[in-house]
């Protein structure tokens, strides 16, 4: 495409002639985003003083702002592929950011105008993060985050990850529960609808682990809802009958750990467990 030669006539005032400047910062919003375009060439008239613009030029800038996005914004094919790693649909990869389909679909196309929300950004940046790092440190990546953006944020972590977890046994219904845990439990206990499970539920009403009693090894077992950040724990356990126990160097695997051997008393037994998580899950061994 060539440049506009100006100096012809200007459209706006039909007297004055369109003459070439060159602005060192030219404050502008291109798409509707801010932008400072280096020395932006533009044809100014000399009588009014209306500004003409050279499609060429504005082309360049709309490469200036996406280039200026990409710094910020995950790109579309990085949203794709992370999407594609995760094997979801655009349905349900929207429902997860809490977008809609179409949003989706616009932040994933190439020729897209408008980026996705800092938000969803956010959001996707600490899965792509977490997938090949392992467990991330969420307030340190904020922080490495807001230097960018330009602020400083000087935030430390107030839980104590060693601190030790209470947690009561409640009855939940198994449709209250995570749908993998649902399914597992469901198929054991072959009935459908209204069965309840004995759940670890902490004085924050977060079921952490459901409790269950293994019949034919007598040995009470945990299964976690979630994944937490430790391997090693011990229990220490009261019934409602109000005896006392310890479970040493109960070990996660799978998400389960064995927290009782040899034992009569069955999940419906359990009134508390203290969870003391014996090490943390440092990032180098996580993969
Ligand atoms: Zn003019």
């Amino acid at each position: 495409m060539p440049r506009v030669a100006f100096g012809y006539k200007c459209q706006e005032c039909g007297q004055g002639a369109v003459l070439e400047k060159i602005f060192p910062e030219y404050k502008t919003k291109v798409k509707g985003y801010p932008l400072v375009v280096e020395n932006a060439r533009i044809g100014v008239c000399d009588r009014c003083g209306a500004e003409h613009f050279d499609p060429n030029e504005t082309v360049r800038w709309r490469a200036l702002l996406q280039e200026k996005q990409s710094e910020f914004y995950l790109r579309p094919d990085d949203i794709k592929h992370l999407r594609k790693e995760l094997g979801l649909p655009m349905e349900q990869f929207a429902a997860l950011l809490g977008c809609t389909r179409q949003s989706l679909y616009n932040w994933e196309r190439s020729d897209r105008t408008v980026p996705q929300s800092r938000m969803a950004d956010l959001f996707m940046r600490l899965i792509r993060e977490s997938r090949s790092l392992g467990q991330i440190d969420v307030l340190g990546y904020l922080t490495a985050q807001a230097e960018k953006a330009g602020f400083h944020l000087a935030i430390s972590s107030k839980a104590k990850p060693t601190a030790p977890i209470l947690a009561f046994a409640r009855k939940i219904p198994l449709s209250k529960l995570s749908t993998q845990v649902h399914h597992t439990l469901s198929l054991a206990a072959d009935t459908e609808s209204q069965q309840e499970a004995v759940a670890l539920v902490t004085e924050d009403n977060n079921a952490i682990a459901t409790l269950s009693y293994d019949y034919q090894d007598a040995k009470l077992i945990l299964l976690f809802l979630h994944a937490v950040p430790f391997v090693e724990f011990d229990a220490e356990i009261r019934f409602k009958d109000g005896k006392q126990t310890t479970g040493e160097h109960a070990t996660i695997k799978n998400q389960e750990a064995t927290v009782l051997t040899k034992t009569t008393h069955t999940e419906e037994d359990v009134a508390q467990i203290r969870l003391l998580p014996q090490e943390l899950l440092s990032t180098s061994e996580s993969k």
